[in-house]
């Protein structure tokens, strides 16, 4: 069977069984403080099972792009090694929110797997939570345990304990026991070897786990303990990859076509074969699964950047690209020509890759090339380190260092000194990694209160499209301490005119204030799994009273301004650049709008006004907001809206209209274009390949930028004595300025020439040795070009000379490299003489300098430089 049939038959049969099938969320996620990506299927449905919202169906059933390389699931360092664990995998699953339970999850699962796929009965396992002794002190599941007995023959239900069997959400949040079903795809032979029974959840390649379904009955609170849910949910995931092993009857998730067409190209662009090298292979498992969590993390707006998810994306290519550097020995980037292939094979069912094809080539290339030239200088520097060793080890701080700073894998370290004869102090270095880690866990702890609640009223109605100021009550409430803010209090109202950081939008900041008068600020506004947080620093002393909650009007209108300015841009972009510009980011602040995009090259001067222009006519147009708060997403897409890659949207949106830029937007908007006055452009870059960022203002921020540029032209203009001319003027003052730099460069020269005349008449033979210490009049390069060229004409030259540059001491040490020896070594004369100029400095055993601050010392320096030939 094909993948494409296996999926469809899941998703099939839970629709004859009343399921209503969504699509894959996509695979970052935006608005959840406690996750970077979506790591189970169950991650989208959150905000249902915490009971922060309603799903329009109370049973669902899809397929998810997951992803499990950081947190709670990371499985980065197994993948490539062993042939069932993925970085990005599918997850077929099927929901019951409050609504079926653990008879129907189990039947129907059965159903599925053995009439529908025809699993054969004697590969299977499953197995039940076994209870606990622990402070929880949970039954074991005799329910599961009971349903499964009248399927399945009682020696093949084992007994799990609660690592494997319990399932929490986080340390809070909904949890229950769970039962997993295994398969044995072992040969008929294996298995008379050792039973089945004993290798499951035994880490055995060959019997696996394919499917978990999830009980939840309990809450967790923040105390620890357990509370019965209200309603009761199932939550399971079927791994897609290890479903099509089993039906496609090989033993590797690898040798299905979910990956072979992506390995049969590696080994043409590799010239090698899967299958006939361990190493290889492993290599080729690593690029074949990575290359696919990169693309749809592309494809989903992440790129690959220097912290936060762009961080572990980036981690994640680049141990691609280590792989194949040293065991498939590609020195030029090559993953993204995988691409092509992949959006081939899964642009169907993701039509994400497909439509971004290009841009996602174009971000791994130049990843691929940047992390390769990474590699090429952490080559050279360990080469250094190599030279330059005094022992045998290499300490954990330099490898650190070299890991650390310039992103060079430990384990290319260890391989590199290991053909070397030399090896690493691996202690050291995980000491410092650990101390690394420290410092950042202190610095992002925290600790969060249950919410107290002071009403129940679990609806919070967002009223802030059309009013910035309501009479509010606040119906929770916690707090929350970290090292970064201290103390901080978050609050929960019944309705809010507070707008939540969201579609790049800032949170609105303001005040509450009750009848006494007593004022408390909110200085954000955030949603997490769609309710409306407040942040103050402070709790209000009447808790239970009604407030006045007043949203800062000022702030709020110029931001409106900037995101409908955003619109704008966007479809400027698109009919000045062509309609390949997709929006890639976006920052609607209350100074400016930052918007990311795709385009491949730097804009021209022309098409910068051509967008402005566009923007500011339709500014002058005087267009209407033409909002639609609530209709079905198919209307707002027949309208002509536009829908971004990478955002999760609900079956009904809200679309903003300004003539014919329409948007599906939850944001803040002015009423009509015309608030925003004028339209700036203030710059225009690179952020990655094929991305460009635009930074631009509007209203208040336009008349500043005018007055501050006039400002400085003015002063400009001043400083070049009020010349009718300035630009001319600036010209030929700099141009003035070459020729002067020429003429000094010039007589430096044949200062040095002469000087070198002068000081070879200086040279004094001391045991054998032309020795000369003396201060000169050069900087730091002058002073090089003078040993060495007095070097050239001599074999046995001892040279220290010191020089006063600008307030700074420097010491320059040449030793002819026929003599050098232990104690006439550069490197080590101007570290020990270092201590008179107060500083420090090293090099080559033939020419090492020193710098410091104490240029009073530097005529002791050289006084005791004779010593080192006694
Ligand atoms: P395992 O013990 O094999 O790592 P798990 O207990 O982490 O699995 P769950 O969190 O229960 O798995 O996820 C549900 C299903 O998703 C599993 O039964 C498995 O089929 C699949 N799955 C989990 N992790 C991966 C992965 N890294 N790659 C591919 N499939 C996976
Ligand atoms: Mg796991």
């Amino acid at each position: 069977m094909k993948s494409q049939e296996i999926r469809s038959k899941f998703l099939d049969f839970y629709k004859d069984k009343s399921h209503a099938i969504v699509p894959s969320s996509p695979m970052v996620l935006k608005d959840d403080p406690t996750l970077m990506f979506t790591n189970s299927g169950m991650a989208p449905f959150k905000e249902f099972f915490l009971g922060n919202a309603v799903p329009k169906s109370n049973r669902i059933a899809d397929t998810q792009k997951c992803l499990r390389v950081s947190g709670k699931h990371n499985d980065l360092e197994e993948v490539g090694y062993d042939t069932y664990h993925h970085t990005m995998f599918e997850m077929l699953g099927n929901w019951s929110f409050g609504d079926y339970f653990k008879k129907e999850a189990i039947a129907w699962a059965w159903e599925l797997l053995t009439e529908v796929y025809g699993i054969s009965k004697d590969i299977l396992y499953v197995t039940v939570f076994e209870g606990s002794d622990d402070k929880d002190k949970l039954p074991m599941d005799q329910e599961a345990y009971d349903f499964w007995k009248q399927i399945i023959p009682e020696d093949r239900i084992l007994m799990g304990n609660k690592k494997d069997n319990f399932w929490e959400m986080g340390d809070q949040g909904p949890c229950g026991p769970c039962s997993e079903i295994h398969v044995d795809i072992r040969t008929e032979e294996e298995k008379t070897k050792v039973d089945g029974k004993d290798l499951v959840n035994m880490d055995h390649p060959q019997v696996v786990e394919i499917w978990n379904l999830v009980f939840m009955q309990y809450n967790r609170k923040a105390n620890g303990s357990l509370e019965d849910l209200p309603a009761k949910h199932i939550d399971t995931g079927m791994g897609f990859e290890r479903l099509c092993m089993v039906l496609q009857g090989v033993t590797s998730n690898y040798d299905t076509d979910v990956f072979t067409p992506i390995i049969r190209e590696i080994e043409a662009i590799s010239g090698l074969k899967y299958g006939e090298n361990e190493k290889q292979d492993i290599a080729m498992r690593v690029i074949a699964d990575h290359v696919r969590a990169v693309a749809f993390s592309i494809a989903d707006g992440q790129l690959p950047s220097n912290n936060g998810a762009g961080y572990v994306i980036r981690r994640i290519l680049r141990r691609a690209v280590r792989y194949g550097f040293t065991f498939l020995n590609k020195k030029e980037p090559f993953i993204y020509r995988l691409v092509d292939i992949l959006s081939k094979k899964m642009g169907k069912a993701f039509p994400e890759i497909k439509a971004q094809k290009q841009l996602i080539e174009n971000v791994i290339r130049e990843e691929e090339s940047s992390f390769l030239r990474t590699l090429e200088q952490g080559l050279i520097l360990l080469n250094q380190m190599i030279v330059n060793a005094n022992s045998k080890v290499i300490s954990g701080e330099k490898a650190f260092e070299l890991y650390d700073t310039y992103g060079f894998p430990i384990d290319l370290t260890s391989l590199i000194l290991r053909e070397k004869g030399l090896s690493l102090d691996e202690k050291g270095f995980h000491e410092e990694m650990a101390k690394q880690k420290e410092r950042s866990r202190a610095a992002s702890e925290s600790s969060t209160d249950d919410w107290t609640v002071l009403m129940d009223d679990s609806e919070e109605e967002f009223v802030g499209y059309d009013t910035l100021e309501a009479k509010v009550k606040i119906t929770r409430y916690r707090k929350v301490t970290s090292k970064k803010d201290g103390d901080m209090f978050q609050l929960v109202f019944n309705l809010t005119p507070f707008y939540p950081e969201g579609g790049g939008q800032v949170g609105d900041k303001g005040y509450l204030e009750d009848v006494h008068g007593d004022v408390i600020y909110i200085l954000d506004t955030k949603k997490e799994n769609n309710v409306i947080i407040h942040f103050t620093k402070n709790l209000p002393k009447h808790l239970a009273e009604s407030f006045n909650a007043v949203v800062d009007k000022k702030q709020r209108e110029r931001t409106a301004a900037n995101h409908t300015a955003t619109h704008l841009l966007h479809q400027a972009l698109r009919e000045v650049l062509g309609t390949h510009v997709e929006q890639k980011g976006s920052a609607v602040h209350s100074k400016y709008l930052r918007f990311d995009f795709s385009h491949f090259s730097k804009m021209t001067i022309d098409e910068l006004r051509d967008v402005e222009n566009f923007v500011n006519a339709r500014i002058e147009g005087k267009l209407p907001l033409e909002e639609k708060r609530s209709i079905p997403k198919e209307q707002a897409l027949a309208e002509g809206a536009m829908s971004l890659f990478g955002e999760k949207y609900g079956d009904t949106v809200r679309s903003i209209r300004f003539g014919n830029s329409i948007e599906l937007c939850g944001g803040t908007h002015v009423q009509n274009t015309a608030d925003l006055w004028h339209f700036k452009i203030k710059s225009e870059g690179a952020v990655a390949a094929g991305i460009r960022r635009i930074e631009a203002i509007t209203t208040d921020a336009v008349k500043d930028f005018y007055f501050e540029n006039n400002r400085q032209f003015f002063e400009m203009k001043d400083l070049l004595n009020n010349s009718k001319e300035p630009v001319k003027a600036l010209q030929s003052l700099q141009d003035e300025n070459s020729a002067l730099k020429k003429q000094i460069e010039q007589l430096l020269k044949d200062k040095a020439k002469n000087l070198k005349g002068d000081l070879k008449s200086q040279l004094e033979e001391v045991n054998g040795v032309q020795f000369l210490a003396t201060e000169v009049d050069l900087d730091a390069g002058g002073i090089k070009n003078l040993a060495f060229e007095l070097g050239n004409e001599f074999n046995n030259l001892f040279l220290l000379f010191g020089a006063n540059v600008n307030g700074k001491a420097i010491l320059t040490c040449y030793i002819s490299k026929e003599i050098v020896s232990d104690t006439l070594n550069a490197g080590s004369i101007v570290r020990e003489l270092g201590k008179f100029i107060q500083g420090g400095g090293g090099g080559q055993p033939f020419f090492a300098t020193a710098g410091g601050k104490n240029p009073g010392g530097i005529k002791d320096a050289l006084s005791k430089a004779i010593s080192y030939l006694e």
